[in-house]
């Protein structure tokens, strides 16, 4: 399995109508497990309640999908249980009167090992664009939608249409709530973009395409589709989350491409290639490992991942080749590690 490094961001605006954003954005690069979260939230509801939703919504995800994932509990299950928490705690929140029938949209993006996991309810997107080609990933939950679907409105109305906003489904409303639920296995190369319904309304699917192509730094893409609507009216608060999948090397790679970084990086004389390729045996935990890189740490940057820990103890392995392999023993390959601890452990 090649590694992917999710990198985001994200932005969120008023608009030049609306007194106050609604909108609510989250980018959670560290949830755990390697995974990276992200959101859109809409709220609706008078007295701006709507904010409170969305706001709930936010908090209720980035504190739940975290302790969900460090109690492995699956990521799909994580993501789901976390939006049926946020709609309990709107819920319970809507019991004072200025926020009676407060609800929110939210679309989340959890990016976890090679899968993308799409939870959604209400009429805020996530749209992916792979290769040139861009995808809405989710269906909104709107009574246009409905009619779309059951041929009363033309697909192509559907965006313009008066009673778009009437949502069907939205958290903080029924005690109940089903998200839809998708999976996406991630490709390096993937962008993914959430947007509320200011930004989508007002940039259509192949208009986002062309930010998203034209602009490689995700926050930049962001500040552009929501300077689009808002240059468009800003009728309503606008929202993105921009996200790119590479691997992981780049990720480190760009990480440490600080000059001085850099500087040592080539000093130890390896390159990415190399770090694809490479494996070696080494100790984690006490163990034998197998691990993809070499032995080498940059300025904190460790140049390697575990491949996995072997049953072997480090005791177990004759004194005379224990230093070695603390230090790292050079393999072509998981298997030949196999066959040379297997070597080790025989030798006296
Ligand atoms: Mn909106």
């Amino acid at each position: 399995m090649r590694g992917l490094a999710a990198a985001g961001a994200a932005c969120s605006d008023t608009g030049r109508v609306r007194e106050v954003n609604e909108d609510r954005v989250l980018v959670l690069e560290h949830a755990g497990r390697g995974a990276a979260l992200y959101v859109v939230a809409d709220g609706l509801g008078g007295h701006a309640a709507g904010s409170v939703a969305s706001a709930l919504a936010v908090q209720v995800l980035r504190a739940t999908v975290p302790a969900l994932l460090a109690a492995r509990v699956p990521p799909q299950e994580a993501l789901i249980r976390a939006v049926r928490d946020a709609n309990d705690e709107i819920r319970e929140r809507a019991t004072d009167p200025d926020r009676a029938g407060m609800a929110t949209t939210c679309t989340a993006l959890l990016c976890i090992g090679t899968e993308g996991l799409v939870v959604h309810v209400g009429d805020s997107r996530a749209y992916l664009l792979r290769g040139r080609e861009i995808q809405q990933l989710t269906t909104d939950h709107s009574l246009v939608q409905e009619l779309v679907r059951h041929g009363g409105v033309a697909p192509q109305d559907a965006d313009a249409h008066a009673q778009r906003h009437v949502l069907t489904r939205a958290l903080g409303v029924e005690p109940d709530v089903q998200p839809d639920v998708l999976t996406v296995p991630l490709r390096s190369g993937d962008v993914f973009c959430l947007t509320s319904d200011g930004v989508s309304g007002a940039v259509p699917a192949e208009e986002i395409a062309a930010v998203l192509r034209g602009t490689p730094d995700a926050e930049a893409a962001c500040e552009t589709l929501v300077g689009l609507a808002n240059a468009r009216g800003g009728l309503d608060n606008a929202s993105a989350v921009v996200v790119r999948l590479r691997p992981r090397w780049a990720a480190v790679l760009a990480r440490i491409a600080a000059p001085a970084a850099l500087a040592a990086f080539l000093a130890v004389g390896v390159g990415v290639y190399q770090l694809e390729h490479s494996y070696f045996l080494g100790v984690s935990g006490g163990r034998v490992a197998v691990m993809r890189g070499v032995p080498a740490r940059v300025l904190g940057v460790s140049l390697f991942t575990l491949v996995r820990v072997t049953a072997v103890g480090i005791g177990q392995v004759a004194p005379a080749y224990r230093a070695s392999l603390t230090q790292g023993i050079p393999v072509r390959s998981p298997d030949e590690a196999q066959n040379l601890l297997d070597d080790l452990v025989r030798r006296p």
